[in-house]
Parts: structure tokens; sequence; C-alpha cells
């Protein structure tokens, strides 16, 4: 069996400067009433002004090269900005895709056109995307995806559909996945392309799915004879499942999967220490233990990241503690407090605990679920 290997990664000294002035930002942005902290805000807080400040900072697109509207920092200090807004519960979602995935497959697979055109405005907080990738009947087997493009003269013609496309309602362009040639049954993911569509474009249709929490959060996208401009296909035609692949130790490795209730974990510590509630203390301790493994974990993933090493098997062993651990700070704050989960009450635990009981089962099937990364995990291990 192989052994995974993560690096320790030791945060520079000169960091925590970074970390104060983003703390700064925020509590400003709090106390002037612009924002209002969240659980899960990287994929339900939305705010357009916010990204826009945030691109101001430099704190959107951070590691990519200057000529591209980056500022060449290290990967760190991108971790540290994600951390603090994830800690806080500041509206990141309009941006997060972008910043996260899309910016670092264009630098990867993008032509000069894309990147000189996209990742400025991706890194002033102006352009947001989405990712087209599940469709009605590819889920976990994603290779089953039926939307295809056919070539014509200067483009492509699109036509299929995605569903549950976080945000699409509010981006501007998707990354969408399709099939550019006919199934191959002996190559399941030969033939798939990966292209970049403006959700504006004519032939394109989109439909919220509420959640139970009556948000609009998700939606059913539609392409009907939807035209891509050659120049908006991304990397090689028939290339777009290696290509996808390649963004997935992104997806699952970042402290998202780790911190999306934090807010109420800071809450509850907060009251229990008020109460000077040792028992409930205990409890909170060896949570934060596990989320200190999980974060020296994480952050030794974005190194190798940085590195080029491809850091899928491990991405996915982060995804699944992470998410698992996300979800249990719910239900460990119900047996160790009384609270009343509303989305509306004055109080912020009561809040915060509505908004991660409602969230939290989509934690372990979001990126990927559980069982899928399990078998990822297990097949790299036993397999190397
Ligand atoms: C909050 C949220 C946001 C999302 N955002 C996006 C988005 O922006 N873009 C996008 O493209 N998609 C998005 N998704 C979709 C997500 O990627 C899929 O829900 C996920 O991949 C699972 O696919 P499915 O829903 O079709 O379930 P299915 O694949 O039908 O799985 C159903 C159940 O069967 C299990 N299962 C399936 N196959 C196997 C197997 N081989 N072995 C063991 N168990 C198996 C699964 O683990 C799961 O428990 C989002 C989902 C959620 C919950």
């Amino acid at each position: 069996m192989k052994s995974l290997q993560i690096p320790v990664v030791e945060l520079p000294k000169e960091t925590e400067v970074l970390r104060k002035e983003i703390r700064q930002f925020i509590q400003q942005e709090i106390e002037s009433g612009s924002i209002e902290p969240k659980c899960d805000c990287w994929l339900s807080g939305f705010s357009a002004e916010f990204s826009r400040k945030m691109g101001e900072r430099g704190w959107i697109g951070m590691t990519w090269p200057k000529k591209y509207g980056g500022r060449e920092r290290p990967s760190v200090e991108r971790y540290i900005v994600t951390e603090e807004m994830l800690a806080a519960g500041a509206p990141v979602s309009g941006h997060w895709i972008a910043d996260r995935q899309t910016g670092p497959l264009l630098l990867k697979f993008g032509t000069d056109e894309q990147k000189e055109f996209f990742l400025p405005n991706i890194a002033k907080g102006e352009c947001f995307f989405a990712i087209g990738l599940s469709e009605p009947n590819a889920g976990s087997d994603l290779a089953n995806i039926q939307s295809r493009a056919v070539k014509v003269e200067k483009g492509w013609v699109l036509n299929g559909s995605k569903i549950w496309t976080s945000g699409a309602h509010v981006a501007h362009y998707s990354i969408v996945l399709c099939r550019t040639s006919s199934q191959d049954p002996n190559n399941r993911h030969a033939g798939m392309s990966q292209l970049i569509v403006d959700l504006k474009a004519p032939g394109v249709t989109i439909r919220p799915i509420y959640l139970m929490t009556g948000e609009h959060h998700f939606n059913e996208v539609f392409f009907e004879d939807v035209f891509i401009p050659d120049e908006m296909i991304v990397g090689e035609v028939g290339n777009g499942w290696a290509q996808g692949m390649a963004e997935l130790a992104y997806e699952r490795s970042g402290p998202e999967r780790i911190l999306s209730t934090y807010p109420l974990l800071n809450e509850l510590t907060n009251l229990l220490i008020e109460k000077g509630d040792k028992r409930g203390l205990n409890q909170v301790s060896r949570l934060i233990s596990r989320l200190w493994t999980l974060r020296n974990m994480s952050l030794g993933i974005a190194q190798l990241l940085e590195e080029g090493v491809p850091s899928n098997i491990i991405a996915s062993l982060v995804k699944d503690m992470g998410t698992q651990f996300e979800q249990e700070i719910a239900e460990i704050t119900r047996l160790l407090i009384h609270v009343n989960p509303s989305m509306d009450s004055e109080s912020r635990i009561e809040r915060y605990m509505a908004q991660s009981i409602l969230q939290s089962p989509g934690f372990t099937l979001r990126g990927g679920t559980n069982e899928i990364l399990r078998g990822i995990i297990a097949k790299g291990v036993i397999q190397s």
C-alpha cells in the first residue's frame, strides 16, 4: 500500500500582517452593515459589491501573473485570504469558482486571448463563472453526460442541459463539459471538450431550483442551439475529461471543505466560554484539534498544487474527512446547548444553526460524493 505524503507548511511570520488586514476589512464591512456573515458563505453568500471590493484589494487571482491582473503572491497568502473569509462567513460565492478553478484552468490550458480577456476581469471581481458538469443522468457517473456540441463554420452549436448549477443565475459564464464527438463504448472519457459559455447568449435558459430554505442557489441550465465561437473552446477539442480532472484537486482540497460551518463553531465556543461550561468545552476542543489537523492537510495540498504535484487522492481524503467534520458541528452544537434554529432569528447562533442544518446535507455531495471519493482513495492507495 502506498503511503500518502503531505508536507507540513509553516506560515511565514509576515503573513500575520495580511491576516490582520483582512480581519480589519471584514470587521468594517460588518459594522457598516454592508455584509451579513453566514454559514456556507462560499456557496450561499453572494454580494457582487463585496467581490468587487476584494478585487480592488488584490485578493482574487492573487497567485496569478501580474500581466493577467494577478499579484504573483505565494499560494499560502491566497490560503489565508480564503480561510479568513470563510471563518468570518463573508459573502464570497460570486467570485469563488472563478478564483478557485476557472483561473487556474485557463492559466494551464487557455489561449493567450482567453487569458488576456478573462483573467483580469476575474481578478477585479467582476467576472463570475459557474461549473457546468452535472446532468440529470450524469452526477457521480459524469462520463455519461449527453450535452453535445456539433462543429459548424467558425464555432460549435451546443444542445443539452445541466443541473444543480450553483450560481448560474448570477454568473456571467460557465465552463461546460460536453461531447464533441460520438460516444466511444471502449473509452467513455474520450470525445469530451470544455467550452466557455456566455450565460446571456441566445438559446441559454436558466431555471431556478429552490432549496428547502427557500433560497435560490441552484439552477437547471438549458442549451438550445447555442453558438459557441471557436475561440471559446478551452484547451484541445476532445481533451475535456483530462482537463476537467486537473481541476478537481483545486476543487476538493481547499479550506471550504472544512470551514463551511466555522461561524457556528466559533459562536458555540464563545457561548460555552461565557457560561464556563467545561464539559461542553471539552467536546469543542476535540473538534478544534480535528480542525487543526484537517487544516494542516489542506495547507499541505495547497503547497503541492503550487509545485505541480498531482494531488487528487489526498484532496479526496481531505474532502471526505473535512465535509463530515463540517456536518458534525451542527450536531454537536445541538447536543451541547439549547437552541431554536431559525433563519430569521435575531440571535446569531440560531441563524447559524438553521443555515448549517439546512445546507449540510449538500456538503458530502457537492464536488463528488463521499462514496465516490472513498473509491478514489482506495484505488489510489492500493493500486499505486
Ligand atoms: C450544494 C450542491 C452544489 C452543487 N453544485 C454543482 C455545480 O455548481 N455544478 C455541477 O455541475 N454540479 C453541482 N452539484 C452536483 C453534484 O456534483 C452532484 O450532486 C454529485 O456529483 C452527485 O451526483 P448526483 O446528484 O447525480 O447523485 P448520484 O450520482 O445519482 O448518486 C446518488 C447516490 O448514490 C451514490 N453512488 C453513485 N454511484 C456510486 C458508486 N459507483 N459507488 C457507490 N455509491 C455510489 C452516491 O454516492 C450518492 O449517495 C452540486 C450539488 C450540491 C449538493
